[in-house]
């Protein structure tokens, strides 16, 4: 039988819109913790280019976390196979924003996507530059790869977490110490609150994924990254895109991940799907609980998870 996507899409959009525990909005961010709770998108690009959306899937909310994706992407372009250096790529079974670990590590982070991870890839990026350079950087990057230049970075929200960031201050100082972070920390900081505080839509986040579901391609011609570094970043979204529940994530719903604490994940089928979901309410590992929900319900009706032979779901 052939797979009826806007149906599958408004039955998960109407299952959600039913579902009482919704999670906890972030409020560690005072802005973020503004947020209506009581909301729910989704969108889905398939590789031949439809864009099927469902709920509040136009509706601009904090990326945060996710686009440590995107921060990494340009790393990689930046530095290449030097970054593995100064970042693992193993899950750290930690929250995303532990401290331990580094302690017994000599400052070098488990992998890009926990914070200390992407304060370093922040730090990469900001390669000698003001903060305003490498964050006009990132934007743009963002922009050219959803096709759509009205994205913008939501200030309030990164004036918010500039003013409470206080761990993560102590996580880019801990890892000043280890020469692992080579920039003043508020300097990288300041780049990295910014780049956390761009705000899209799940359309406009599916869109901006569409390359690591072409194999590192951009649909509007040329490529964004090799081949083999769009697998190696899937795979990394796979093994720690939703910190310390990854392996549950993966053993639901079988996707590569990124999560973020504004509620929103991007999700990515190679050659099939680019995805994003959104709602704000968050389970205790900091990732959307409905969003996650959603993608659990997506891979089994669509048969999407990355471990299912070709055309065959539940
Ligand atoms: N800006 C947030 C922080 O650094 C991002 C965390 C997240 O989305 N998990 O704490």
């Amino acid at each position: 039988m052939s797979l009826d996507l806007p149906a599958v899409i408004a039955d998960i959009t109407a299952t959600m819109a039913s579902m009482e525990d919704r999670g906890q909005v972030a409020t560690y961010i005072p802005e973020l913790a503004t947020v209506d709770p009581a909301q729910f998108g989704i969108a889905i690009v398939t590789a031949d280019g439809r864009v099927l959306t469902g709920g509040d899937a136009d509706t601009g909310f904090s990326i945060q976390s996710v686009s440590k994706v995107f921060a990494l992407t340009l790393a990689l372009g930046k530095v290449g196979d030097q970054l593995w250096d100064r970042v693992g790529r193993e899950p750290s079974g930690n929250a995303f924003n532990s401290i331990t670990q580094l302690e017994h590590e000599q400052g070098i982070p488990r992998n890009p996507f926990i914070n200390a991870g992407a304060i370093v890839v922040a730090d990469v990026n900001l390669g000698g530059h003001e903060p305003r350079v490498a964050i006009g950087e990132m934007l743009r990057f963002v922009r050219y790869l959803a096709g759509d230049d009205s994205i913008t970075i939501n200030e309030a929200v990164a004036v918010s977490e500039t003013a409470t960031g206080f761990r993560n201050m102590a996580l880019a100082n801990y890892m000043r110490a280890f020469n692992n972070v080579r920039h003043p920390a508020e300097l990288v900081l300041g780049s990295y609150f910014h780049q956390c505080a761009i705000e899209m839509s799940c359309r406009q986040l599916a869109l901006a994924g569409r390359y690591l579901m072409l194999d590192g391609r951009h649909p509007g011609g040329g490529r964004v990254i090799s081949p083999r570094r769009a697998r190696r970043i899937n795979a990394l979204m796979l093994t720690c895109g939703h910190y310390d529940a990854s392996g549950d994530f993966a053993f639901r719903v079988g996707i590569p991940g990124k999560s973020g604490v504004g509620g929103g994940i991007l999700a990515i089928v190679p050659g099939r799907a680019a995805i994003a979901v959104w709602s704000p309410g968050l389970n205790a590992s900091g990732n959307s609980c409905l969003g996650t929900l959603a993608l659990e319900e997506l891979a089994r009706r669509t048969g999407w998870s990355v471990f299912s032979p070709p055309d065959e779901g539940d």
